[in-house]
């Protein structure tokens, strides 16, 4: 079974929805930078202090930041699934090093996309649990009682970076210098498989699941 897969793709494409399940499934950590970071600047560690303007205004964090908490986070872990990292390619080629100091190699890469005005809607609906940090969505898969996670029972509060001047930074941002990750790793020879997550929640996991074999 694959065990070091990246989840790759613009914000609101359902990383972070599909990436928590496929993890369990997988039975390996789902390392998320962007909660990591969130983390960071709720425990007011020096990380969250210098990466929280960034992020509020829809930016990239420094590579020299997210690369050092990356490989701290990983550096004990035998199999991982990556969401929101590399999102550079500095980034990436820092991973590829990382990995071929261990003499390991990446599984994979599922890339999601959907159609710009649809990224544009879930975030606007996305509700993200203070507690565990579960995603919900107004429109498209929203909770049993408003305002309230079902999982844990926490507040679920719209991103300051889920506002719509953050988040066209942040598709810009995608644009440029996150979308050449995918080429990096395509020349690397890495398995690529692609998703469109247009459909419902449960047939998109359906496609994500036979295309890395665990259907
Ligand atoms: P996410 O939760 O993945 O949407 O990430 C939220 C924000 O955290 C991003 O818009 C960036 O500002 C920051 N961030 C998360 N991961 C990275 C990364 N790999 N490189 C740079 N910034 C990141």
């Amino acid at each position: 079974m694959v065990r070091r897969l990246l989840i790759f793709g613009p914000p609101g494409a359902g990383k972070g929805t599909h990436a928590k399940r496929l993890a369990h499934d997988l039975g390996v950590p789902h390392i998320a930078t962007g909660e990591m970071l969130r983390g960071a600047i709720a425990s007011k560690t020096p990380l969250g202090a210098k990466a929280e303007a960034y992020i509020r205004r829809g930016e990239l964090v420094p590579d020299e930041l997210v690369v050092s908490l990356l490989r701290a986070r990983i550096a004990d872990e035998s199999g991982w699934l990556l969401d929101g990292f590399p999102r550079t390619v500095p980034q990436a080629k820092a991973l590829a090093t990382m990995l071929d100091e261990s003499d390991v190699k990446l599984d994979g890469m599922l890339s999601m996309d959907a159609p710009e005005e649809l990224l544009l809607n879930r975030i606007a609906g996305r509700r993200t649990c203070d507690g565990c940090q579960a995603v919900w969505n107004e429109f498209y898969r929203p909770p049993a009682k408003t305002g309230v996670c079902d999982d844990c029972g926490g507040n679920l509060s719209h991103r300051p970076d889920d506002e719509e001047h953050a988040v066209r930074r942040r598709l810009a941002e995608y644009r440029t210098k996150t979308s050449p990750v995918l080429a990096f790793f395509a020349e690397k020879r890495v398995p690529i498989w692609t998703v469109i997550s247009t459909n419902d929640v449960d047939d998109v996991y359906d496609h994500i699941k036979k295309s890395v074999g665990i259907s």
